[in-house]
């Protein structure tokens, strides 16, 4: 009896230990563009879940009040339409599904421009592919710090008005067909300070051929920032700035049609709209 006992209160525990009540995600329809959160509450910093979708794992990272917090990058190139995601519980090497859901990732809405690029800044179109790969921007898009270090909500790193949105499908001078927007454009004069959106450490504060001065910022948990274009960087690699901090000048250097900031929020090397983490807080 006592046996007996004992069984339906160890079940009982496990059942409140796991709820999906417990499971939430944000936002509740994603699109092409959107960083989507999943948040398990009221569990163990010790726990370990791991979240599969498009074929990839990710991890969770404990945040305040007992939550566990996953985050899954939407590019803006991502395929809308339905997906799965599982999230499963990891205990001695085994996988235990929790929780499933399908997902419909709606499609981003994304405007066209065209880009007049003058003829001098024209020749860096025609640069050679095959950089060695530490002159390549993409070879620092890796974040090491397993944390994260960002708090609260990010803020706008300059002041100006928007002048490109994240996702544009732009052309160079109406002939030659262009990336997507990677980022946020803000227009302001030449020399306007730049401050870092959130604590982190810099990577980078050199210059590149396409993305001219830049400062590259590594907030933690795999999420960096990038402020491209600058006349001029005010910090060096390994220093930790703080939310706010000045790290450099707007300018026009590289691929650029006048004065300006280009903005780009990274997720483990993937881009998403950075706006969205100025209006809430992952
Ligand atoms: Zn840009």
């Amino acid at each position: 009896m006592r046996f007996r006992k004992s069984l339906f209160l160890l079940c009982f525990l496990l059942f409140c230990s796991w709820n999906t009540k417990n499971v939430s995600l944000f936002p509740y329809n994603p699109k092409c563009g959107d960083t989507l959160k999943i948040t398990i509450t009221k569990t163990s910093p010790s726990k370990k879940f791991i979240a599969e979708f498009n074929k990839k794992e990710y991890h969770f990272y404990p945040i305040r009040q007992q939550n566990q917090c996953c985050i899954i990058p939407l590019s803006c190139k991502f395929l809308p339409g339905k997906h799965k995601i599982n999230l499963s519980r990891l205990h001695k090497k085994e996988k235990k599904l929790l929780w499933s859901k399908e997902l419909e990732i709606l499609p981003g809405i994304f405007r066209r421009i065209d880009l007049k690029l003058r003829r001098k800044k024209s020749r860096l179109l025609s640069l050679p592919k095959k950089d060695p790969q530490e002159k390549k921007f993409q070879f620092y898009l890796k974040s090491k710090i397993t944390f994260p270090l960002w708090q609260g909500k990010f803020i706008r790193p300059v002041k100006g008005r928007i002048t490109d949105g994240y996702g544009t499908y732009r052309t160079i001078n109406k002939t030659i067909p262009w990336n997507q927007h990677k980022g946020v454009d803000f227009g302001a004069p030449k020399g306007t300070p730049v401050y870092a959106s959130n604590k982190g450490i810099v990577v980078l504060a050199k210059a590149f051929s396409l993305q001219g001065k830049l400062v590259l910022l590594d907030h933690g948990e795999g999420i960096q920032t990038v402020y491209m274009h600058l006349s001029s960087t005010l910090v060096q690699p390994g220093e930790m700035v703080k939310k706010g901090k000045m790290i450099g000048r707007v300018g026009s250097t590289g691929l650029s049609t006048g004065a300006h900031l280009h903005w780009g929020l990274y997720i483990n090397g993937i881009t998403v709209n950075p706006l969205t983490w100025i209006k809430y807080e992952y």
